[in-house]
């Protein structure tokens, strides 16, 4: 089964879910960033909760949410657009906590002070971010911390990410749940039950249940599905766009580069493509800079 998302209405509309599978996306975040196990934890949640968020956002609008907390991972950044496509990048990938519980992990790594930034990109004129504290450390209880205080949408969020023995994420996914202006009282209280009586999202999708299985336990049916979106860790980083970053450094500093004679090497930080400018390439560029 591969990576994927649905979308789903229940309670006659009055309730909006989001559920997705992330297995290969965060093992293959993992590998691009050898992350350890609680870092992994960390970033796998934070990855998953940031796709599933870019799904809710309608058009090609990117989403980015810092999450800066005081534990050792040293900040998580994440960022997806409408296409299903996601990609981070942590401070401190060789986190390690003494304990495989990954709700544990991912809190300790996280940090439970810090705030979480959430940057809605429409276009290039139309950024906006909005801000709430991190409470916990647990990636998916302060993303629903964030809609409640700085949406004013009530919602229910569960992430979880497996480890197997040999350190790789074995299974990954999460859920969404927002609720919509007129939802009756008794329809928040089945939605309270049987998310309480639900098994964590990690042990369900290590045991095959699809995204769609997912939303039935929450539902226990009374849901119709809306849409699915295939889901990739995907970097949209270029020569082009390292090459314009080292224009804008402007004549002084290009100058100094070309003065040490050495190549210069650029680092993607999302996906650690290495893009490598010649002598002559500073040149031309110190023609183009201000
Ligand atoms: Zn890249």
């Amino acid at each position: 089964m591969k990576d994927y998302l649905v979308k789903a209405y229940a309670f006659d509309g009055t309730v909006r879910i989001y559920a997705a599978k992330t297995t290969d996306l965060v093992e293959e975040a993992r590998q691009i960033h050898d992350t350890w196990p609680a870092a992994t934890a960390a970033f796998g949640k934070a990855l998953t909760g940031t796709i599933i968020m870019g799904a809710m956002y309608k058009g090609d609008q990117n989403l980015t949410i810092r999450f800066d907390g005081s534990g050792p991972i040293g900040g998580i950044v994440t960022t997806t657009n409408a296409n299903g496509e996601v990609r981070g990048y942590v401070g401190n990938p060789h986190t390690h906590a003494s304990t495989n519980d990954d709700k544990l992990a991912d809190a300790y790594a996280v940090g439970n002070d810090g705030f979480i930034h959430v940057t809605k990109d429409l276009n290039v004129r139309n950024i906006f971010t909005s801000s709430s504290e991190i409470r916990t450390g647990e990636i998916a209880q302060d993303l629903a911390y964030y809609f409640t205080m700085s949406e004013q949408i009530p919602s229910a969020v569960g992430l979880g990410v497996l480890i197997n023995e040999m350190n790789e994420a074995k299974a990954a996914g999460g859920f969404i749940l927002q609720v919509m202006p007129g939802a009756k009282s008794e329809t928040l209280d089945e939605i309270e039950r049987n998310i309480n009586a639900m098994r964590p999202v990690s042990d369900l999708i290590k045991e095959d249940y699809t995204p769609e299985m997912i939303i039935g336990e929450i539902t226990k049916g009374k849901h119709e599905f809306i849409e699915t979106i295939s889901l990739h860790y995907a970097c949209d980083c270029s020569r082009e766009r390292f090459s314009k970053g080292l224009i804008a450094l402007g004549k002084k500093e290009l100058q100094q580069l070309i003065d040490e004679k050495e190549p210069v090497e650029t680092v993607c930080h999302f996906c650690n493509k290495k893009y490598t400018f010649s002598d002559d390439d500073l040149k031309k560029f110190l023609d183009l800079a201000k």
